[in-house]
């Protein structure tokens, strides 16, 4: 079974594409990694969120990493991932995906049964104790009263994780299919300490999971930098290295299990961080940074006058229906209305301007983040324009492919993976 099963490798992205054409110039940026010596595997994903924004089916996804990969000439791996699903929503991706992120999220803090806790509580007496490893700034102490907390708070998350697995492994099979699970949607961030819990519990349920997305404290916001405290990211970041390792080796995970960062987009103040631990560890990551290709076709629409025209008129209708836009990202946006410029004035505006104003350079004056994000979550109008969007991105092809490509391998992998 271990021999066959899909492995994710030490390096992957999570490289979203909100309409489909930019799958060839996201891989473009993969090519020149391995040119410079690392493998970055793409994955392609796009939570249920979003398909049933824009209005497209996890098909689509599939066909669009497929066409890539060959006309690209891909030798390497590549997913297809169901990202957030939950029993609920999982079937409409079984056939195209091969890559779930389990998100349950939605279950920690509520109780599970009373049966369920005590019987669960008896089965990790043996994981308590003292965790030593050279990423901790000191050692863990695991007690019963820590193992009591964590099963009132994540066992039916747990729990919800194994039944999620359970039903992929029945209609995919063991092996075929890589398994990340998700809390980083959760209320509060998740304790070194909690984490090892939960890896312990997947283990002893035999969840093969190969990537594991924690909440980390701080910030994530759709396409802005981290807001937060980068050294407690950083100490959080080391700790959950170590946790991992420490969980491979007592509990037989998968030995590719790895950390998987849900950036929200460009946390560029962490990857410094990021890249240090991973090399000083040899550990790896999975980093999703989506939504950062969907600003990217923005900007590079508002290269060129046609594009301009249509980038102004969807900042015009998301300006107006703010409202109805950050209610599926109320948690992940803070947009301050006061700081957004009028559409009038914005009408008025140069490609230069608007580029500047958009664009994540935050050392130039103009660049704007409450801008940037109202543009982050305002596909739904660029999918309700339909063929005259679409014939915008096709018309602007050459500048957006390179500003897709340019995005991904300058500021993000060369950042995470080559450290610079
Ligand atoms: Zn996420």
């Amino acid at each position: 079974m271990a021999t066959t099963r899909l492995k994710l490798g030490r390096f992957s992205m999570g490289i979203g594409d909100r309409f489909g054409l930019e799958g060839r110039a996201q891989l473009r940026a993969m090519k020149k990694a391995l040119e410079h010596g690392v493998e970055v595997i793409p994955v392609w994903n796009k939570s249920n969120r979003e398909h049933t924004i824009i209005g497209t089916e996890p098909s689509s996804v599939r066909t669009e990493a497929d066409e890539a990969v060959q006309a690209e000439g891909w030798t390497l791996p590549y997913f297809v991932d169901a990202d957030h699903i939950s029993l609920k929503t999982v079937d409409r991706f079984l056939h195209a995906c091969n890559f779930f992120t389990l998100d349950v999220a939605d279950y920690i803090g509520k109780p599970a049964s009373d049966e369920e806790t005590k019987k669960f509580i008896e089965l990790m007496q043996p994981v308590l104790g003292t965790l030593r490893h050279p990423a901790f700034d000191s050692e863990i102490n695991l007690t019963h009263v820590d193992l009591e907390r964590f099963a009132q708070k994540y066992l039916l998350g747990l729990l919800e994780a194994v039944k999620i697995y359970e039903y992929l492994r029945e209609k995919k099979g063991e092996g075929n299919f890589i398994t990340e699970v998700s809390v980083d949607e959760a209320t509060q961030p998740q304790t070194p300490p909690e984490l090892y819990l939960f890896l312990a519990g997947l283990a002893h349920y035999g969840v093969q999971v190969q990537t594991v997305a924690p909440k980390f404290s701080g910030e994530f916001l759709k396409g802005i930098d981290y807001v937060g405290d980068v050294n407690a990211f950083s100490r959080e970041f080391r700790s959950d290295i170590g946790v991992i390792d420490i969980a491979k080796e007592k509990f037989g995970l998968p030995e590719e299990l790895k950390l998987s960062v849900h950036s929200g987009s460009d946390k560029f103040s962490l990857y410094p961080y990021i890249y240090q631990h991973l090399t000083q560890y040899n550990a790896g990551v999975h980093l999703k940074t989506a939504g950062t290709t969907w600003l990217e076709e923005v900007v590079g629409l508002a290269v060129d006058t046609r594009g301009l025209a249509i980038a102004k008129k969807i900042y015009d209708q998301a300006y107006n229906r703010i409202e109805e836009l950050r209610k599926p990202y109320e948690t992940v946006v803070d947009i301050n209305v006061t700081n957004l410029p009028s559409p009038s004035v914005v009408a008025t505006w140069s490609s230069d301007e608007f580029v500047a104003t958009l664009k994540h350079d935050t050392k130039n004056p103009k660049f704007n983040k409450d801008f940037r994000q109202l543009i982050h979550i305002s596909f739904r109008i660029a999918a309700e324009m339909g063929a005259e969007y679409i014939s915008a991105l096709h018309a602007a092809r050459h500048i957006i492919e390179e500003h897709v490509t340019e995005n991904l391998y300058v500021r993000h992998i060369k950042p995470l993976f080559l450290g610079g």
